[in-house]
């Protein structure tokens, strides 16, 4: 009776260990090896552009509120802009969705993600401290849950998606490559999520370049952004930069 005892007990143990295995085999093939990567992008020069210089303008509304006055800047001005929206900014300022809405020749609207969380995969993975997706599925949910209210707002095709914080595992790219999505990276980050001075944001802006690809944000009104944007902008136009957005060009990896 006791050997009897012993014997099931140490097959409990066993099948147990190999439960233990098998969990965490599985979290291993669900947990991509590596520390994420910031996608850094430029016009491609194959890009057929009318004119030189050109540069493509991104904003972020991650969450937060509408910066009304950098969207009004550009309409003044009419600088085109790829804006990438979340749900979440979607669903708290219906006002800033309308002024994008409003201009479907300026404005090519796309997929921030739903609640903004970073395209990093497996549990506890984080980018600045931010928690990622647990999994696969979630990613998924993510971006499409965003890229459906996109194309019921605006009647368009959503292709573009740019993660939260911009930054992937490799493991995420090639998910959302998959999924038929271009990543929206970018070669001059002008206003630091909306932290920068005005004169720091106008300074990043007087220095771009034929081909680079802009990230600023639109949704912290009370940051410097937009102001930077006003002292630049008209600078820019005025030595022939012409903007274009994403739609309008190939892009290129740059290291
Ligand atoms: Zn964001």
């Amino acid at each position: 009776m006791l050997a009897r005892y012993t014997v099931m007990k140490t097959g409990v143990k066993i099948s147990f260990a190999a439960l233990l295995l098998i969990c965490s085999l599985a979290s291993f093939a669900n947990s991509p090896i590596g520390a994420p990567v910031e996608v850094h992008q430029r016009i491609s020069p194959r890009t057929a552009t009318i004119a030189k210089p050109t540069v493509a303008l991104t904003l972020d509304a991650c969450g937060g509120q509408y910066d009304a006055d950098i969207i009004r800047l550009l309409i003044t001005y009419n600088v085109p802009a790829t804006i990438f929206v979340t749900k979440k900014w979607m669903d708290h300022n219906h006002a800033g969705m309308q002024d994008l809405l409003a201009h479907p020749e300026l404005f090519q609207i796309e997929d921030h993600g739903a609640e903004h969380i970073p395209a990093v995969v497996g549990v506890g993975r984080r980018v600045y401290g931010i928690l990622g997706q647990p999994d696969m599925a979630h990613l998924h949910r993510e971006i499409e849950v965003a890229a459906a209210d996109i194309r019921n707002a605006s009647h368009r095709n959503v292709s573009w998606y740019r993660g939260a914080t911009a930054e992937y595992d490799r493991a995420a790219i090639n998910e959302i490559e998959k999924m038929g999505y271009k990543i929206a990276g970018f070669s001059v980050n002008a206003d630091a999520g909306a932290t920068l001075t005005r004169r720091a944001v106008a300074d990043r802006l007087s220095r771009i370049k034929d081909g680079d690809i802009v990230i600023a944000h639109m949704n912290k009104p009370r940051g410097d952004t937009a102001e930077g944007f006003g002292d630049a902008l008209p600078q820019l136009l005025a030595r022939g930069f012409k903007f274009v957005t994403l739609n309008d060009v190939q892009v290129q990896e740059i290291r």
